[in-house]
């Protein structure tokens, strides 16, 4: 299926886990995929294997735990390799440091606000402002299971992927009427190069859930090309949750 046939895409944190499968993805349902992160050996890679399965796909390499003058420049040359315009934004790049409130310091709480809320405010500003005089577009935040659920550890991530959740809504309430769709799409426990280290431990968690396994990127991917087609016409400041059921039953 090409389902995003002629599009083109923006998608930050490609270089691994779930951008790199959502980049996939959507180069094989047609897209032109800009693929992003800090890492250019695994960009240039990822990008490679797309144009290798006959998709088309750059990188483009952008540290967005810094100013916003780096998110500005990596909208910019999205653009230009993008032929000028950006139809599909994805906010994926994500940190998730494991950290207990007492502990934290400074720098690591800016690190995640910036990499986690400030980058994706500022991809908006510059690119959906083209996506309304182009009379459409979609931007995708990656959200997580864990924006509704308390968990020890996990407030300074819970609360900035709440955040991202919280803006979907708002940017869909300021740019739908103008044909930019802006949902959220939340995986649950996922098993990335992120999570890798901790799978032991998160498959103890997730046997107790109804998919009684870790999702893969690849599930995540699925719902992230449903979300940017067509198919997803009606879907405006929806939180589409990928979780194996996590939430939503007891976890006994
Ligand atoms: P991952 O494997 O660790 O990949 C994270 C991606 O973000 C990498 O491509 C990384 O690129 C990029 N990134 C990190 N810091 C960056 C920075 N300062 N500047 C630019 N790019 C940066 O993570 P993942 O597990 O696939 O998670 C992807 C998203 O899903 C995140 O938003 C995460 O919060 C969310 N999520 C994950 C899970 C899960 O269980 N895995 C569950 C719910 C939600 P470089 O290393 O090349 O910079």
């Amino acid at each position: 299926m090409q389902r995003l046939k002629d599009r083109t895409a923006l998608v930050t944190g490609a270089t691994s886990g779930i951008g790199r499968a959502i980049a996939s993805s959507f180069a094989a349902e047609g897209a032109y995929v800009a693929i992003t992160g800090r890492d250019a050996s695994r960009g240039d890679a990822v990008a490679a294997e797309i144009r290798e399965s006959g998709g088309l796909a750059d990188f483009l390499a952008a540290d967005l735990a810094g100013s916003t003058v780096a998110v500005r420049r990596l909208a910019r040359e999205a653009l230009e390799v993008l032929g000028g315009r950006v139809d599909v934004l994805v906010n994926n790049a994500g940190i998730f440091p494991s950290i207990s409130t007492t502990t934290l310091d400074e720098a690591a709480f800016d690190s995640v606000i910036a990499v986690n809320v400030r980058a994706p405010f500022f991809l908006v500003q510059e690119l959906v402002p083209g996506m309304i005089e182009r009379g459409g577009g979609v931007v995708i935040n990656i959200g997580s299971w864990i924006s509704t659920v308390g968990l020890p550890s996990g407030a300074l991530y819970g609360a900035s992927k709440a955040m991202l959740e919280q803006a979907a809504r708002g940017w869909a309430a300021e740019f739908g009427r103008a044909g930019v769709r802006v949902n959220t799409l939340a995986p649950g426990v996922t098993l990335t190069d992120g999570t890798l280290p901790a799978k032991e431990q998160l498959e103890g968690i997730v046997a107790r859930i109804p998919s009684g396994q870790l999702a893969l990127p690849d599930d995540i991917a699925k719902a992230a090309v449903f979300l940017a087609s067509d198919e997803a016409a009606y879907m405006h400041a929806s939180t589409l949750l990928i979780d194996g059921g996590a939430l939503s039953t007891r976890l006994t």
